[in-house]
């Protein structure tokens, strides 16, 4: 596992490193990607550092539920209520850069996205 100390989004939940916050509690942080790929583009992250999707068990069962529930709401608030796209990569081979767990949420009217569909 990463140590907490380099990894960048601990950096960020720490403060050590700026972002534009979009959400914040007590277990999770959303924030502006810094590369953004479509008109909305932002992760959501736990707080607590686990390096990707397929490093999670039952421990991390809680906070990935309310990381789910969560994204339609701040979705809609980040004016995407036509709808919204949800991405987790994972591993080398899922395109996974930064080994801090993340769901990007991607939005916005669907001509202006710098991805395509799967
Ligand atoms: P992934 O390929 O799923 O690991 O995506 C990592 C994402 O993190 C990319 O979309 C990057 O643009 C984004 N990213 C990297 N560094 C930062 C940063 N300091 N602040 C916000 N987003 C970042
Ligand atoms: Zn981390």
């Amino acid at each position: 596992m990463n140590s907490p100390h380099n990894c960048l989004f601990c950096r960020i939940v720490a403060g050590q490193l700026p972002s534009r916050k979009v959400y914040e509690d007590d277990e999770m942080l959303a924030f502006h990607d810094i590369h953004p790929k479509a008109p909305v583009h932002f992760l959501l992250i736990p707080k607590v550092h686990v390096d990707s999707l397929a490093d999670c068990g039952p421990g991390e069962g809680a906070v990935l539920a309310k990381m789910m529930l969560k994204v339609p709401e701040l979705a809609r608030a980040a004016g995407c209520g036509n709808g919204f796209r949800t991405v987790i990569n994972t591993g080398p081979d899922g395109g996974q850069e930064v080994y801090h767990l993340h769901l990007h949420v991607l939005g916005g009217p669907r001509g202006q996205w710098k991805v395509p569909l799967p």
